[in-house]
């Protein structure tokens, strides 16, 4: 969608180092990490918010935790803490979905 950051991060509009990338997500370091780990996980189909999730995203969602759990094992957060973490409303700031990663030690709140 024109004018989304993340869409633009998706098209590689804007340069973005991905942790991981497939047909249907990408994942990449928050600009501003509230955890010693924090990473975005991104659909790549632009829905607003968690209220627009669908029967039709269903495959879409296993994929995110899926990938989730790659990135657990990749940064060694088995053995740690971790949290994945989805804001809504207010406490969203960028209208795409998407699924916070926080690892070990929490800085703030995201
Ligand atoms: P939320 O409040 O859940 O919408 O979180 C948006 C998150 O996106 C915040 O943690 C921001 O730090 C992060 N963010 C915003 N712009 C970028 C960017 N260009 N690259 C990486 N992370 C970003
Ligand atoms: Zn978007």
């Amino acid at each position: 969608m024109s004018g989304c950051i993340f869409c633009k991060i998706i098209n590689k509009e804007i340069p973005k180092e991905f942790r991981f990338e497939s047909d249907a997500v990408v994942a990449f370091d928050d600009i501003s990490p509230s955890a010693d780990v924090h990473i975005l996980i991104v659909p790549k189909k632009h829905i607003r918010e968690v209220g627009e999730v669908g029967d039709q995203d269903a495959e879409l969602l296993i994929e995110v935790y899926k990938t989730v759990n790659k990135l657990v094992k990749a940064n060694n957060l088995e053995n740690n803490s971790y949290r994945v973490v989805v804001n809504g409303g207010f406490a969203q700031h960028v209208p795409h979905l998407h699924f916070h990663l926080l690892g070990g030690q929490w800085k703030k709140y995201v």
